[in-house]
């Protein structure tokens, strides 16, 4: 595996390879989830390119990127592991050019300002903007990112069109512990306790699910999961079942092809997401 940290050097390697490029974007302290987006690439035979930047522009909280887990090393050797052929971890500014504003200004209506949009200002500004400039680098055919951040890929999705990219989005499956805790890079921040509470967050993703299958209305469904989580000791930020694709709020399961919830609840002080499809 190739290891690059500037865009020119990276550009110079990638200008020479003939097969399409599939680019699985990544802030580090990688984990099997991660893994999966390579390994997919590979499987539908692409040359992989894996980037580590931690994105200081999509933190809405200081704290949070200060405390955001920095383990290079282990990445790069975890990649080796799922046959990647190049990883680009550039400075700063390799990707912000100091006098360049390269802010991503689109209008996403409301896909960027209900649940993360609410609760995260800002955040999905920055993330835009970073994957329209790793983009702009890479050029990749396809690009791989997980459904864990449903609401993510909503708007990547609605920026390569907005933009015109010619990109293929592919979303990954959530990949989870044998628990149900889906994988993600704060876990290993979480207390022993906190440990063992956060699988609820997928129970009541599924408790969900058969409820809205039974008929329950989707309001009712929402408030009894949000008391679930709440009553076992976590602190849910929301819990939303909304439209897959347009992610706004839905009445009954029969109202809608494709329903997808999606929560955000604090264990201790780690914040979680977690979505599944319903339908
Ligand atoms: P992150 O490093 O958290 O920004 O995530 C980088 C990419 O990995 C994003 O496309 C995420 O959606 C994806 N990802 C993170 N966790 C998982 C997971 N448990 N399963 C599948 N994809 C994931």
């Amino acid at each position: 595996m190739l290891i690059f940290k500037k865009v020119a050097d990276l550009r110079q390697w990638l200008d020479q390879q003939t097969i399409p490029v599939g680019f699985a974007p990544t802030m580090g302290a990688l984990h099997d989830g991660h893994l999966e987006l390579i390994r997919m690439a590979k499987r539908e035979g692409c040359l992989a390119v894996a980037s580590i930047f931690i994105n200081p522009t999509q933190f809405n909280d200081p704290k949070d990127l200060e405390k955001y887990p920095r383990t290079a090393e282990k990445d790069a050797a975890m990649l080796l592991t799922a046959d990647c052929d190049a990883l680009f971890i550039p400075p700063v500014e390799e990707v912000y050019p100091p006098g360049k504003d390269l802010t991503i200004e689109l209008d996403f209506k409301q896909l960027d300002k209900v649940m993360e949009g609410e609760f995260r200002p800002g955040h999905f500004k920055g993330m835009a903007t970073v994957v329209n400039r790793l983009l702009d680098i890479v050029r990749p055919q396809r690009l791989y990112m997980g459904q864990k951040d449903f609401q993510q890929l909503s708007i990547v999705r609605d920026m390569i069109r907005q933009l015109g990219l010619s990109v293929e989005l592919v979303m990954c499956p959530t990949v989870r512990e044998s628990d149900g805790l889906a994988m993600s890079s704060r876990n290993v921040r979480l207390s022993p306790e906190m440990r063992a509470l956060a699988p609820l967050i997928h129970q009541t993703l599924q408790w969900a699910k058969t409820a809205m299958e039974k008929g329950k209305p989707a309001a009712e469904t929402q408030t009894e999961a949000l008391e679930k989580l709440a009553l076992s000791g976590l602190r849910p930020e929301y819990f939303e079942i909304v439209d897959g694709t347009s992610l706004l709020n839905v009445g009954k399961s029969s109202d809608n092809d494709f329903i997808v919830a999606c929560t955000a609840a604090f264990a201790g002080e780690v914040r979680l997401i977690d979505n599944l499809v319903l339908k």
